[in-house]
């Protein structure tokens, strides 16, 4: 089958890889791609974000499913736009990718399906939202409602923090998506990601990760997209899984299912885990990026049958063929991210690194100029590995960012720390 990816960073050129590794896949293109993805599949330049220029080129192009990547084409209605016009694809609808755009439409959710997570409220007036603050005190979370790339959040420690938070948001630093705030209860405990799809009806658990935010080694510094990632995350473990299935994740898919809008695709349930409870911090309806790459790691061809078993409606009868491996990736950023970072610099070293299935190097901002690799955004290598151990899959992750020649990039030493 013919098949398009659409997105360009690390998260789309694991799924390409995967993908192009099953038979049933003939033709691979990605739009927009990046310079890694070009060597494994087409690259075409397309806006994904427009759902009547996406079916055009998928009418064009004789394509048979359609993967989206990123949150932002799902928000925007492209998952609905390839459906209503008989293209199979693989993503939730715009009313159900809600579940990421909209935090206060996540509660509500939440609330009617019973699913536990952080009490709140929602304010869309500055001193209401400050009045709340003061009586509920700190520590407290203040959020701003839509869509601001994971900065829209804050974690006040202190009740100034909260009030500057709200003033910021309120103040207009998130545009349209900070016209309504959610104060939450702050919860304490440990985060781990779980990886499900969802087929809108039936749900299955395809792993569980857990990811590095800060910038620095130690978890210091400030906050990133991700500074690297690994699979399985044993605070995420079969009991907790079966819990959090139970009391958060299919209870809220019946109630999407409830309400007409039932959800398709991958969900991706932020958990915070204490005393072995988990309760919900968020669910993004896309994988996240760098957690992809260890999950696409691990499962290989099977995960183009996974989604297509999705976007079909038969995961009822689908598997999945579990390798009990541990996989680990590091982000190579450019010097400087997540502040102000060069771009154009050369990477060199990354042909030889022995790729296989074993380890791979994804990339996410890199351009080709001729036969030279040039650093094109912050986070610009995703240097993945697997093992029988999360020790081993480690070990071998570091030997290649060891190898890869890049004066101009750093990452973190201690990915996968809790764990090991
Ligand atoms: P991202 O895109 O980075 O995941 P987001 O904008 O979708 O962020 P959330 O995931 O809701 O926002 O919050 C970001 C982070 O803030 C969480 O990963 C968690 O560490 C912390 N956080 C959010 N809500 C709470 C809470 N109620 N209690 C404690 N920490 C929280």
């Amino acid at each position: 089958m013919n098949i398009l990816i659409l997105g360009g960073g690390g998260r789309e050129h694991a799924l390409a890889w995967a993908i192009k590794q099953n038979p049933k896949c003939d033709r691979l293109i990605v739009a927009p791609g990046n310079a890694g993805i070009a060597a494994i599949a087409e690259c075409a330049a397309l806006n994904p974000e427009d759902g009547a220029e996406v079916v055009a080129f998928c009418e064009e192009n004789a394509i048979d499913f359609v993967v989206v990547g990123p949150e932002a084409p799902l928000a925007a209605g492209v998952a609905d736009a390839l459906r209503g016009a008989g293209i199979l694809c693989f993503g939730p609808s715009a009313e159900a990718a809600r579940l990421e755009s909209s935090k206060s439409f996540t509660k509500e959710v939440c609330d009617a399906a019973g699913a536990p997570t952080a009490g709140w409220a929602r304010f869309s007036d500055l001193e209401a939202a400050k009045a709340h603050v003061r009586a509920q005190g700190a520590p407290i979370v203040v959020k701003a409602d839509g869509l601001a790339a994971g900065k829209g959040v804050i974690v006040a420690m202190t009740l100034d923090e909260a009030l500057a938070g709200l003033d910021e948001i309120f103040g207009g630093a998130f545009g349209a998506a900070g016209a309504e705030v959610v104060i939450e209860e702050f919860m304490a405990g440990e985060e781990a990601s779980f990886f499900v799809l969802v087929d809108g009806e039936t749900v299955l658990p395809i792993g569980t990760a857990q990811d590095h935010k800060r910038v620095g080694d130690g978890d210091t510094g400030p906050n990133t997209g991700g500074m690297g990632a690994y699979s399985p995350a044993p605070v995420l473990s079969p009991e907790i899984a079966e819990q959090a299935l139970d009391r958060i994740v299919r209870p809220t898919m019946a109630e999407m299912a409830r309400r007409g809008t039932p959800y398709q695709g991958v969900l991706y349930a932020g958990l915070m885990i204490e005393n072995g409870v988990a309760r919900l911090v968020e669910y993004n309806v896309r994988f996240g990026d760098p957690e992809c790459q260890v999950l696409m790691m691990r499962l290989g061809a099977q995960a183009l049958d996974l989604l297509l078993a999705a976007a079909e409606g038969r995961l009822a009868e689908a598997r999945v063929n579990w390798a009990e491996d541990h996989a680990l990736t590091v982000v190579m950023a450019a010097r400087g991210y997540p502040g102000a970072y060069e771009k154009g610099s050369e990477i060199k070293g990354l042909d030889g690194l022995g790729e296989d299935s074993f380890a791979m190097v994804f990339h996410a901002g890199t351009r080709a100029d001729g036969a030279r690799i040039l650093a094109q955004g912050g986070r610009v290598l995703n240097v993945t590995a697997r093992g029988a151990t999360l020790a081993e899959a480690q070990a071998r992750a570091y030997a290649m960012v060891d190898a890869i020649d890049w004066p101009g990039g750093f990452c973190r030493r201690d990915i996968g720390w809790r764990a090991l």
